[in-house]
């Protein structure tokens, strides 16, 4: 401990309960784990001292960032040094000729993005937990959202890395270089690792053309085949198309009545579709346009000034909050090909109820990518059988248990539902390369064996 506040300052070094506990739990209140402290760093430097002291001592490490994380990956198990990477918030200066940046970890989303559209540019990767989640945490989870669409997701946006080993060491490739075929692509292997393999201190970013004329579309279709229908007729003919989100009826009542938001229709639909087209021209007459041609349509809106672009947003954004409000969820975040999707979402709240029955679903999803979140409320003693029969049911449809919010801890028993043998084993040399002794966020990703799952 002592060696630990030489290195960062004592006041950065949390041991009192009542400071450690912001840390300790995560954002649903699900996972929940005791520190021996919160440690704070300034920089690179301070994180590579405070790694390899802990390295040395042989002691564990949990990384953070913004802490939104939903599977349970930055919160202890029990008892480890908690790395908290918040105050490494630099953001460089735009490089416009390359369109790229260069990031601190902890920055928040939000602050990338207002820095890249001062300069006239954008950032490819967009989520509703903006304020909070963090340029380190997106690259560890490789964070998809609501434009992966149109951009890919957060590996597509990494053009160079900055990170610290478990030993301590710092290997750093931040020169951005679009073509650099010099052998294994260590930035590239951290995008997705959750902190299971270094931790993350910068970030060198791509960033993309700044669209400010917008035009969101709320539409309400007859299910899920119809949103479909939607999507193909929106991905044919709108090409300024930059996202395509899915709810159901369910989530619009309980978000309604979280956020007080009027109903967006007079009559009540199953289903509804958030479309939104990003371009330098306005795209609102090719967006009516398709909508009146599209027989799945059975209601629209459409807005294209910012705070009706926000009203229809806060519809299917304000999900997550409203579900939290209702009660602890078991949140699974599943995909699955396109031609699977209806039957897995008419297969769903039964799979649910037949081995919870008190329980409720409320499922909403980024509809272009198969990617369903499926939220279980009420399911009191049985989350661990809900999400066995869900995510057994998933890969039945060929899907993945983890469409963008990683494995964390709440997935680890299920992992090999989606990875074969052969592939978690070789995730295991890779992981036993890097980091021998297991000391960077043991129990995460990967199941119990050697070196620490
Ligand atoms: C309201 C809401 C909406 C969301 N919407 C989406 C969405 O649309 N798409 C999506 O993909 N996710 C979404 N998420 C999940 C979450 O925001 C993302 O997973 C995000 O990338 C987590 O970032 P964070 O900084 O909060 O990471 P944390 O929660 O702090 O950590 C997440 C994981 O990354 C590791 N980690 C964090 N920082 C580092 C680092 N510097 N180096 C190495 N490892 C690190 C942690 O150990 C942990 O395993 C949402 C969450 C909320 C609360």
């Amino acid at each position: 401990m002592k060696e630990l506040q030489e290195i960062v300052g004592a006041s950065h070094v949390l041991v009192d309960p009542d400071l450690r506990a912001p840390y300790e739990t995560d954002w649903t209140g699900r996972f929940t784990g005791r520190a021996a402290c919160v440690v704070r760093p300034a920089n690179t430097g301070e994180v590579a001292a405070v790694v390899g002291a802990c390295a040395k001592a042989g002691t564990p490490i949990v990384v953070q960032g913004g802490n939104t994380g939903l599977v349970g990956g930055a919160v202890p198990g029990g008892g480890e040094v908690l790395l908290s990477l918040a105050r490494l918030r630099d953001l460089g200066p735009i490089d416009r000729l390359e369109s790229q940046v260069t990031a601190g970890a902890g920055g928040t989303l939000e602050k990338l993005q207002e820095h890249a559209r001062a300069a006239g540019l954008d950032f490819g990767v967009d989520l509703a937990a903006r304020s909070a989640a963090t340029v380190g945490g997106l690259v560890a989870t490789n964070a998809g959202g609501i434009r992966v669409l149109r951009y890919g997701s957060m590996r597509n946006q990494v053009t160079g890395i900055e990170a610290v080993l478990a030993d301590g060491t710092v290997v750093s490739r931040l020169t951005g270089l679009a073509k650099d075929n010099t052998g294994y692509d260590l930035p590239q292997l951290l995008c997705g690792s959750e902190g299971t393999l270094a931790v993350v201190t910068k970030v060198r970013l791509r960033l993309v053309p700044l669209l400010t004329a917008r035009t969101v579309a709320l539409v309400a279709v007859a299910g899920t085949e119809a949103a479909l229908d939607l999507l193909a007729a929106a991905r044919d003919r709108l090409p300024a198309l930059s996202a395509a989100e899915i709810f159901y009826a369910d989530g619009l009542s309980l978000v309604r009545a979280h956020a007080g938001l009027a109903a967006p229709f007079p009559d009540d639909h199953p289903a509804y579709v958030v479309l939104e087209c990003a371009a330098r021209v306005d795209p609102t007459d090719d967006v009516l346009e398709m909508l009146s041609g599209c027989d799945a349509v059975a209601d629209a809106t459409v807005a294209s000034d910012a705070a009706g672009r926000a009203r229809l947003w806060a519809y299917r954004e304000t999900h997550t909050e409203a579900i939290n409000a209702a009660g602890v969820p078991v949140k699974l975040d599943v995909s699955v090909p396109l031609a699977e999707f209806p039957s897995l979402v008419a297969r769903l709240p039964a799979t649910v109820t037949d081995v919870a029955p008190a329980a409720r679903t409320v499922l909403f999803g980024h509809v272009n990518e198969g990617n369903m979140h499926v939220n279980v409320l009420d399911a009191g003693d049985r989350a661990e059988a809900v999400s066995d029969a869900v995510l057994t049911l998933v890969a039945a449809h060929r899907g993945s248990i983890s469409s963008e919010h990683g494995v964390g801890r709440a997935k680890v028993p299920w992992l090999a539902l989606s990875r074969s043998a052969a592939e978690i084993d070789a995730m295991r040399r890779i992981k036993a390369g890097l980091d021998p002794a297991g000391l960077l966020n043991p129990g995460v990703l990967l199941p119990p064996g050697s070196p620490r799952g």
